[in-house]
């Protein structure tokens, strides 16, 4: 384990992408779909207090809501379906994007967090 202040810094883009520790940029930071692990596996930061809250959920309500409403109206002029049709596209995009996007966006959130405001994860 290098000390603290050795690591490069870490693009939270890139450690969001990859879902990976925000210090270092290479230990796993999920041990299940949501649960963060306990500390880094590679440079040992302390993970298990951390807490994202609402902002990626928030961050995917407008990403997720603005496609869904552009996928539903391009349906709507190319094809004119049934309302059924509607539900069954547009409901399996927001669940499938939102499943899909969930886990990188909490990453990103984690290392905008690390970034701002690292005391809170280095004491
Ligand atoms: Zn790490």
């Amino acid at each position: 384990m290098a000390p603290v202040g050795s690591y490069p810094p870490v693009s939270p883009i890139v450690a969001g992408l990859r879902c990976r520790c925000p210090r270092c940029g290479e230990g796993r930071l999920f041990k299940g779909y949501l649960t963060l692990v306990d500390e880094c596996e590679h440079c040992g930061l302390h993970l298990a207090d951390s807490d994202s809250g609402d902002g990626p959920a928030v961050f995917l309500i407008f990403i997720v809501g603005f496609l869904a409403v552009g996928l539903a109206i391009w349906v709507e002029v190319t094809w004119e379906p049934a309302v059924w049709v509607h539900a069954l596209v547009s409901g399996g995009f927001v669940i499938g994007l939102s499943l899909l996007l969930l886990r990188p966006a909490k990453a990103y959130v984690m290392a905008l967090q690390y970034r701002h405001r690292r005391d809170e994860f280095e004491g």
